[in-house]
């Protein structure tokens, strides 16, 4: 196998250094380089400028072995990046055929003129290899020069994504040598420093494969990714340390397949077990059904989910009696059991979860503070109610209860229904 490999990412525009468009595309690419096992260690912003662009990809290739510049290729007069890029490498321009059929092809297809302007797209500097745009007119180049590679892409995130999927990801890969599998570890329940601290020597031994661990709302994932010759062995070499992180966090991991969401385990969970879901929200307004109902299939499960935000509307569909709420107040432990059960009644589930609590700005006590919540799951009548106090604005408090009430919801039919 070959060295690392070190890549760098250029973001090409104006409108991104003045905020008016967010770098997407620089997290994507970081990503999708992270999964390859390439290194990735500057990220670059410049604006619509020859000089600088130039300058900045020279600095780029003293320090990287590739470098991915995306932005720029378009046929306006301040799409430079292929110009720039040509002149550095001390490349000619010149009129590339099956470029052309493309570009020509597209607008017939759209069965519109093809302004003058989209033929400098089908220019490509010399010894440098096209790569096909599905979705526009830009082609993709890659320009190698003494194990130096410069790969220039479209900006808009709907042609480069489809792009780096079909050609780079594979190009990159052989260029890597080996090939490369990662498995993902989602943890649930775990504060991200802790699960750090859990792993911190694994990540300090890792070459091969290597450990990532990434912060998501409530969650941590840790992405494994070996490289080997084959992908056979490249699980082979994954094997030994998904069942270490199995002995390490149990059952808080929740998946470690692709594509699954902790909505999704939820999901699974409950057919499995045969069992019906209801929710009965307050200060997360139907934020949890609604991610429930994100994962497809769910009709299986789901039954109803109540937004009961008023005292009345909790006595109302509910059934919370008015004597409690006025005891306890809406935000409490005895509220947020109630409406467990009552929610549970009304829509005849097995398992209901019920979320009550001060979102703010407003509405915080010193009893009471802003953050307070209470999630309360009754599985067959069981009910378990936890209390939190979580940090930030209004939406970071209701995203957190969210995926507090999931994690719950999971703990408790895991206590009831068994492993
Ligand atoms: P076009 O043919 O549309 O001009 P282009 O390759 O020249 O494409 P730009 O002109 O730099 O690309 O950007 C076009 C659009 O693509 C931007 O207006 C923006 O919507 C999107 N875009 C460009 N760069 C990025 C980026 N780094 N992250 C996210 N979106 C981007
Ligand atoms: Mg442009």
């Amino acid at each position: 196998m070959k060295h690392a490999v070190i890549v760098e990412i250029i973001s090409v525009g104006t409108e991104l250094l003045l905020g008016n468009i967010v770098n997407t595309n620089a997290a994507w690419l970081s990503e999708q380089c992270a999964a390859l096992g390439l290194s990735c260690f500057y990220q670059t912003v410049v604006g619509d400028n020859e000089e600088r662009l130039g300058r900045a990809l020279e600095t780029a290739l003293e320090r990287s072995d590739v470098v991915i510049l995306s932005g720029g290729l378009g046929p306006t007069a301040d799409d430079l990046t292929k110009e720039t890029a040509a002149g550095v490498m001390g490349r000619r321009l010149y009129m590339h055929e099956p470029s052309r059929k493309h570009i020509e092809e597209y607008f017939r297809k759209k069965q519109a003129g093809i302004p003058d302007s989209n033929w400098k797209q089908a220019m490509l500097p010399e010894k440098a290899v096209a790569v096909e745009n599905e979705n526009g007119t830009a082609p993709g180049v890659i320009i190698e020069e003494e194990g130096k590679t410069v790969i220039l892409l479209p900006g808009p995130p709907g042609e480069l994504i489809p792009m780096f999927q079909k050609s780079i990801f594979s190009y990159l890969s052989d260029r890597v040598g080996g090939t490369i599998h990662s498995r993902t570890v989602k943890i649930c329940g775990i504060g991200e420093s802790k699960a750090e601290a859990m792993v911190r020597d694994m990540i300090d031994a890792q070459t091969n494969p290597t450990i990532a661990p990434y912060a998501k709302s409530c969650e941590v994932h840790l992405r494994i990714t070996a490289r080997a010759e084959s992908r056979e062995r490249a699980k082979e070499l994954i094997s030994p340390l998904l069942d270490e992180l199995y002995r390490r966090f149990g059952e808080s991991i929740y998946t470690t397949e692709e594509g699954v969401t902790l909505e999704r385990a939820v999901y699974e969970l409950l057919r499995e077990r045969g069992l019906t879901l209801c929710t009965a929200e307050s200060c997360t307004g139907g934020r949890l059904s609604a991610r429930m109902i994100n994962v497809p299939g769910v009709s299986e499960v789901f039954q109803s989910g109540y937004v009961t935000y008023s005292d009345q509307a909790k006595e109302k569909i509910l059934g919370v009696s008015g004597r409690l709420l006025e005891e306890y107040g809406a935000v409490s432990e005895q509220t947020a059991e109630a409406m467990a059960l009552g929610a549970a009644a009304a829509a005849g589930a097995d398992v209901a979860a019920a979320v009550t609590g001060i979102a703010g700005p407003g509405g915080g006590t010193a009893e009471k503070p802003v953050g307070l919540v209470y999630i309360a799951c009754s599985v067959r009548g069981r009910v378990r109610t936890e209390r939190y106090h979580f940090q930030g604005d209004r939406e970071k408090i209701r995203e957190t209860a969210v995926s507090s009430a999931l994690i719950l919801i999971r703990q408790c039919i895991l206590d009831s229904h068994g492993r």
